[in-house]
């Protein structure tokens, strides 16, 4: 394996193996056993491998809440999709007395029939809507 010498300190060698997205060099500097040159050319690869298509993930999100709207739809609730994608919820939901306020994410089923997914903050929503693309299955989770 080449060695290359960064600065003074990181020092830095490159995989014998090409990246298993881009085929670019893998540098390694803790594991040695990367397969990938990037964060970004794994979280492809993984896209790929799932066969969902290469569109960018503000399409990927307007699918999702199209779907979750729909499916609501279907079962009798008043659907008010946010006009800013800064807005506190995606979809808010009526249905006689009931509000729900949805935040809707794209996620990959898990074998225990759960799913994974960002759970990254949606303070003020009430509930999540877990959309997964390879199956069509929604998921309502609540907070
Ligand atoms: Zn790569």
């Amino acid at each position: 394996m080449p060695r290359i010498k960064l600065r003074r300190t990181i020092e830095t060698t490159i995989s014998d193996k090409p990246c298993g997205y881009c085929g670019g060099p893998i540098t390694l500097r803790g594991s040695q056993y990367k397969k990938f040159c990037t964060q970004k050319c794994r979280y492809l690869h993984l896209k790929k491998l799932k066969g969902r298509p290469d569109l960018p993930t503000g399409t990927t999100g307007a699918i999702a809440e199209l779907v979750v709207a729909a499916d609501l739809l279907k079962n009798g609730w008043s659907v008010f999709r946010s006009v800013s994608p800064h807005a506190f919820c995606d979809l808010v939901a009526c249905k006689e007395s009931v509000t729900r306020k949805i935040e809707v994410r794209t996620g990959s089923a898990l074998f225990d029939g759960s799913a994974s997914y960002s759970k990254k903050i949606a303070e003020h929503a009430t509930e999540f809507a877990i959309y997964i693309p390879e199956t069509g299955a929604i998921l309502y989770i609540g907070k």
